[in-house]
């Protein structure tokens, strides 16, 4: 940006600073306030609804804009701007004014100590307790992430489902490829920045964080951001590479899993998720979206769970513990990254305090875990060392003091001791001089030009003004006079280098102890870790106990049995209503795919979610909602149900349903899971209808097990090897209609369409009206010829034909 000899020096400093940041909003500080100027100061008003003022001139004349937030309370306000997706530079000050003085510089220093963005957020304030804020960087298939509010840091080659799965605050990727398919879905799905490669491509990762160019990004990134800071992690971990039940990002966000699909749903995370440490929470979110295959890990975590529901007694106590535990991981993160407070001290010491109490209650378990628990460190030094230097309640701010308890530093309660005991030798020496004048109310006050002075009313400071006497006069004020004397100007010398020095000290001991802190960080994250497991565990077996769930039998085969299950959160807000959820069954181990026929609203959505739910669950190593659960391992798990339209990337809900049901076609293998909600019903009938029981036929050959909930009941005539039909047992009493929600198994006769539309309320003579069209179609029904759909090979030619007629004989079927 041009200099312009106009502006002041300060605007000029704001203009240097915002050069090297364009993007970001740049937000000064001035004193006690965050300045922000020109177009910026418009989208901090606009985005805080602040008041927009301004300050000063342009060269033109042109008053310049400014908008400013209070220093002291910008967490919030800083945290608001960036969830808004407003990245913010923060140029701070650097020195006092009379440091600057002393430089022999009238302009103060400032510096951008931070750039924050979504994804390089640490503050509690900003964050979830529960969530991990990742920051990705994602070119060409390789991907890494970064949480730097916890030190996490993972790899791997993966695509958009692999990213997806970290749910990132933001992604990182090169604008080279802003317009490829993948990347355009990342614009689309999250907070995406664009890098030029000259940003990173010669940027040097460090040697322990191993190689690629995902990693260059997010380091050249990380620099950009957080400046000098030293941002700690922990070494990579690789999460993409296999090894997990697949989940795509359709099916993932269709069953609702960690997100509702409509504001106010449940999740199936809101029941699983009972943990009482936010580290727990991050980690059954990461479960979640990592789960096992391997029956012996998934065994292994089942067992941990089965033995604290056992030991309920050791589950209490835990869950007690837990509820104290404070999120140490991102406490140490910020101790070690330079950005920690006192609280962060304060949360060590609090979990180290706790730590022998867990390894107590985890001894008393009879299993694997009590040798792990046995093998929990306890930095006793540690402990005893913070538990003696720090003061009970620790202020928000180092700058605050108070943090030391006393007794733990006699240099520093010495001088505490002269800080505050010349306080009070200045009380007594305003009685004094009062005493001495006869001026009752003489006051000795503080302020930065003067230090301490004495101040009397003009009217009575002619004694004080006497030439022999010990006051010295320093001011004239409108209708005071202020003066010091040598005694008092000494005292002020004292004070000020003892409060001073005790500042130092403070600070010395505080750096020492978050040394020690750094020293232990990795064992103490370990430990945290361990503890976030267990409290999954806990979780876990509390839920069993709560929901009655039991512990599904893991085969290596294909099996897949449940009796008496249950939809985990339909049942939960039907236990809220003072309902009673209907358990069904489901055993796919003979034929493995299910053709479910019924009426709308009689409950086959929920029985088709409830089982890939259950199949979620059991590779989570939890207990499911059922009373006896026999699951084989699923490779893949496939969800095509509901609407779940992509209108914004111009893809219509049909183009949707089929993208997703070929996804799935493709990728299915006789180990996966499907379940398939309705497809087909997105066109006219025959088109529908063709497609329904092509897939079908494919599904019936390759065999996996497949829930397929449909309102083509003619596909229950075709007879395929490895299809069984189900249906939703329907009451007809005194005329009306009731649907019991209890699989059986059987076709469905009827629709009962006309029956929902009655009960959505739809206008009497509609609904009379439609009855009777039903009746004569019905009628006609048997006259026409219907079109038999065979499982035939020379299928293609058959659905081109039945496409052909689609329009004119769509109405015959129903
Ligand atoms: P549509 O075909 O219209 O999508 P559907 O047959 O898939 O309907 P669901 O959406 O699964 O029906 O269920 C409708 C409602 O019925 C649910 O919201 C729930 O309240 C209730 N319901 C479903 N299953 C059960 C059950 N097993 N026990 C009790 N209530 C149930």
């Amino acid at each position: 940006m041009a200099k312009d000899n106009k502006l002041s020096p300060v605007m000029q400093q704001y203009l240097d600073m915002k050069a090297g940041h364009p993007d970001a909003v740049l937000l000064f500080r001035l004193g006690d306030f965050y300045e922000a100027f020109f177009g910026d100061a418009i989208i901090v008003s606009k985005a805080l609804s602040l008041v927009l003022t301004h300050r000063g001139a342009d060269d033109r004349g042109v008053d310049i804009p400014m908008c400013g937030i209070p220093w002291h309370a910008s967490d919030n306000y800083l945290g608001r701007l960036v969830r808004q997706g407003i990245t913010v530079a923060i140029a701070e000050q650097m020195e006092t004014p009379e440091q600057a003085k002393e430089r022999g510089h009238k302009q103060i220093e400032r510096k951008i100590i931070r750039v924050l963005t979504a994804g390089t957020l640490t503050d509690d304030k900003l964050l979830n307790p529960k969530k991990s804020n990742y920051l990705a960087a994602f070119l060409k298939g390789d991907i890494a992430a970064v949480d730097i509010s916890t030190g996490e840091f993972l790899v791997g080659a993966g695509g958009f489902d692999d990213l997806a799965k970290l749910e990132p605050a933001e992604v990182l990727y090169d604008e080279a490829f802003a317009e490829s398919p993948e990347i355009l879905r990342i614009r689309e799905n999250f907070n995406a920045t664009p890098m030029h490669s000259r940003q990173y491509d010669n940027f040097a990762v460090p040697q322990d964080m191993g190689a690629g160019v995902a990693r260059q990004m997010l380091f050249a990134y990380l620099k950009h951001t957080q400046k000098d800071s030293v941002i700690k992690l922990r070494p990579p971990r690789d999460i993409f590479g296999g090894g997990a039940l697949g989940i795509d990002a359709s099916t993932w966000k269709s069953l609702e899993i960690d997100a509702p699909l409509n504001a106010g749903g449940a999740t199936l995370l809101d029941i699983v998720d009972q943990t009482r440490t936010a580290a727990g929470g991050r980690l059954i979110r990461e479960w979640l979206r990592n789960l096992p295959i391997d029956p012996d890990v998934i065994s292994a975590r089942q067992d941990h769970v089965e033995h604290l529901f056992i030991n309920r007694q050791v589950l209490r106590d835990f869950i007690g513990l837990f509820a104290k535990l404070p999120d140490v991981g991102r406490s140490v993160a910020r101790l070690e990254s330079g950005r920690g407070s006192p609280r962060d001290l304060g949360a060590v010491l609090q979990f180290l305090q706790i730590l022998p109490e867990l390894k107590t209650a985890g001894s008393k378990l009879d299993s694997v875990l009590a040798g792990r628990f046995q093998g929990l460190e306890l930095f006793d030094g540690l402990e005893a060392e913070l538990f003696m230097a720090l003061n009970d309640d620790m202020p928000a701010f180092f700058r605050d003091g108070g943090i030391i308890k006393r007794g733990f530093s006699q240099e520093l309660d010495m001088t505490m001791d002269l800080a505050n005991g010349a306080k009070s030798v200045i009380a007594g020496l305003a009685s004094e001089y009062a005493a001495k004048t006869g001026i009752s109310n003489l006051k000795i006050k503080f302020n930065n030009m003067i230090g301490y002075f004495i101040e009397v009313a003009a009217k009575n400071a002619a004694p004080l003004m006497a030439p022999d006497s010990i006051f010295i006069h320093r001011q004239t004020m409108s209708d005071n006079m202020r003066f010091v004397t040598a005694r008092l100007a000494e005292l002020d010398s004292e004070i000020k280098n003892a409060a001073g020095k005790a500042a130092l000290i403070e600070e010395e001991i505080v750096l020492k102890l978050i040394g020690h802190i750094k020293d232990r960080s990795g064992k103490i994250i370990e430990a945290a870790s361990f503890l976030s497991e267990i409290d999954i565990y806990c979780s876990l077996a509390e839920i069993a106990e709560d929901w009655k769930w039991t512990r599904p039998k893991i085969a290596k085969g294909p099996a897949y049995r449940v009796i008496g299950a249950r939809h985990p959160t339909v049942e939960k807000s039907l236990r809220e209503n003072a309902g009673a959820f209907v358990k069904n069954d489901c055993d796919l181990n003979q034929q493995r795919v299910a053709l479910l026929t019924g009426p709308n609203m009689s409950g086959k959505s929920t029985y088709l979610r409830q089982n890939a739910l259950i199949v979620v669950l059991a590779h989570l190593g939890s207990f499911v909602p059922a009373d006896q659960a026999e699951i084989g391992i699923v490779d893949q798990l496939f969800s095509r149900v509901g609407a779940s339209d992509n209108l914004a990337s111009g893809q219509s809900t049909f183009m949707v349903e089929m993208s997703e049901t070929a996804n799935i076609l493709n990728r299915a293998t006789e180990k996966s899971f499907i379940i398939f909600d309705e497809i087909g019903r997105g066109t006219a009938t025959f088109d529908g209808m063709a497609i329904a029981q092509a897939v079908l036929e494919y599904t019936d050959r390759v065999a996996p097990r497949c829930l397929f909930a449909t309102h083509y009941h003619e596909l229950t005539d075709v007879g395929f090897e490895n299809v069984k039909n189900l249906t939703i047992e329907v009451a007809e009493h005194a005329g009306e209609i009731i649907f019991m929600h209890k699989i059986i198994d059987g076709c469905a006769d009827h629709s009962y369409g006309i029956h929902v539309a009655k009960m959505a309320g739809m206008p009497k003579e509609v609904v009379e009206s439609a009855q009777r069209i039903l009746e004569r179609l019905e009628a006609k029904k048997d006259d026409v010829e219907m079109r038999k759909f065979e499982p035939a090979v020379s299928k293609s030619e058959d659905m081109a034909e039945g496409n052909e007629r689609t329009n004119s004989n769509q109405m015959y079927l129903f």
